[in-house]
């Protein structure tokens, strides 16, 4: 997974009890230290409570009568992994547009629930996050409105009421551009699978069916629903950067991926949250020519591979014993070689985490290939686009990396080192595919010769 989530580790009872007293009388001593009485619905409502004033500084009234909000540790912790994934989608589409920080970052949760906990938790760990929350329960958005309006939220975040046969997307009744868009939907097919489902196993029956039909049933269950969102998804290609989902069965994943290769969306993502012995997954699928990390678009699961997205992030072991700083000097003299090539520095990391800050490049079209250069083709005739204007045809970040974490002093010395390729924009793979082979061509040649060069003198 991309980045761990800060509360894998079991919360430290004790200390939570000091920041937030009313959850003292529900302490229990045992004897590996303290816990609490997770089968008492009271001691649970206020562990809730007391993680999401101590570490969001959020308050929430809930009616009783709907869908169990995030009442248990889990539920809590797998609603922080959707909203780091969106940051992390966020800063590898600040990384891809060159953008650096903006001012205003544009959600959109759909179904948002009496908790309206999604865009809670986004504006408490972001400043500049605002939302748009969609409901079309009556009871669900009432309380929804007193959540964001007690937390001081209301200035960032709108509410706004959706109908069940309407469309899901507001996109006729705001004229935001959205970052993204994400949903829960424990949507299932009827009251059976309701019963059946992994949700019901983890909280009890009882719990799920406090919730109200319509916040729990729609025709074709989660991926009924994420397939009329990719439906009509289409018709607003310019209107969100990442449309994505949350899904609770695995299932969903590859009828829903069919539905995207059907509408000729080859530009998607999936990424898997685990949280304690649960598994749910995020579908994400984008019209933008920006394309995500692996690490946060694609998943080892072998059950999964023949409905994952190609690779954007190509890796190549030079086969020589070398050092960081001479592959930086040959990498660079090699780019300034590629005609009509642009390339600046990244002052981050790229967004795999594995991968160390590098150089972005920006090509206007293949100026490297045999036939390219035989043809001669240059930089103004590349231009691509009818405006005129140059649109770069492919983005890429390149980092080299010997896998160790080092001092600046150390990436001299010689041992093992990587190029790794993360692909950030264009529509064609193959570009990115040409690029990346013709550099690791030109690296190993120029060390191939140099080790020549080096016996020769010897
Ligand atoms: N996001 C919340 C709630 C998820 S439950 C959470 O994660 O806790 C799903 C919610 O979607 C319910 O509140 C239900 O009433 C709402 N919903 C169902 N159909 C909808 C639609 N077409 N548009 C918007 N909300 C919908």
């Amino acid at each position: 997974m991309y980045r761990p989530n800060p509360y894998d580790q079991p919360p430290d009872f004790r200390a939570l009890a000091d920041a937030y007293i009313a959850l003292k009388p529900h302490l229990k001593e045992i004897r590996s230290g303290v816990t609490i009485d997770f089968h008492d619905p009271n001691a649970v409502r206020c562990l809730t409570e007391a993680l999401l004033h101590r570490d969001f500084d959020l308050s929430m009234t809930l009616p009783e009568n709907r869908l169990c909000p995030p009442v248990t540790i889990t539920r809590i912790l797998r609603r922080v992994n959707y909203i780091l994934l969106l940051e992390h989608i966020v800063s590898a589409m600040s990384l891809a547009f060159g953008e650096g920080d903006r001012s205003t970052i544009f959600g959109l949760d759909i179904g948002t629930g009496a908790s309206a906990i999604y865009p809670l938790l986004g504006c408490r760990r972001n400043k500049n996050w605002h939302f748009t929350a969609t409901e079309v329960d009556e009871v669900c958005a009432e309380y929804a409105s007193k959540n964001i309006n007690q937390n001081r939220l209301h200035d960032r975040i709108t509410l706004v009421r959706s109908r069940p046969s309407g469309p899901i997307f507001p996109m006729e009744s705001t004229s935001i551009t959205y970052d993204f868009t994400m949903c829960n939907p424990p949507f299932y097919c009827d009251r059976e699978e309701v019963l059946r489902s992994a949700e019901a196993k983890e909280v009890g029956p009882n719990a799920v069916c406090t919730g109200a039909d319509i916040e729990m049933i729609t025709p074709g269950g989660e991926a009924g629903f994420v397939r009329r969102m990719i439906e009509e998804s289409v018709h607003y290609p310019n209107r969100c950067r990442w449309y994505t989902s949350m899904l609770g069965k695995m299932s969903s994943l590859t009828e829903l991926v069919k539905i995207l290769h059907a509408k000729k969306i080859q530009n998607y993502g999936i990424t898997e949250l685990v949280q304690g012995t649960t598994k749910r997954w995020v579908i994400a699928w984008s019209f933008t020519d920006a394309h995500l990390p692996d690490s946060l678009g694609r998943i080892a699961n072998p059950a999964l591979q023949t409905i994952m997205p190609s690779k954007n992030t190509l890796k190549h072991t030079i086969p020589f014993i070398t050092s960081e700083d001479d592959i930086h000097i040959k990498l660079a003299q090699i780019l300034t070689n590629v005609e009509g090539l642009k390339t600046r520095p990244s002052k981050t990391s790229g967004t795999e985490t594995e991968s160390p800050p590098g150089v972005i490049i920006e090509a206007i079209g293949n100026t490297w290939s045999r036939a390219a250069r035989r043809k001669k083709l240059t930089a103004t005739s590349q231009r691509g686009d009818s405006a005129g204007q140059s649109v770069p045809q492919l983005v890429c970040h390149i980092a080299v990396n010997s896998g160790q974490d080092k001092a600046e002093s150390q990436r001299s010395v010689s041992q093992r080192v990587e190029l790794i390729f993360q692909w950030l924009r264009g529509c064609e793979r193959t570009l990115f595919e040409s690029f990346v082979s013709h550099i690791c061509r030109k690296v190993d040649s120029s060390l191939s010769t140099s080790d020549a060069e080096r016996m020769d003198i010897a």
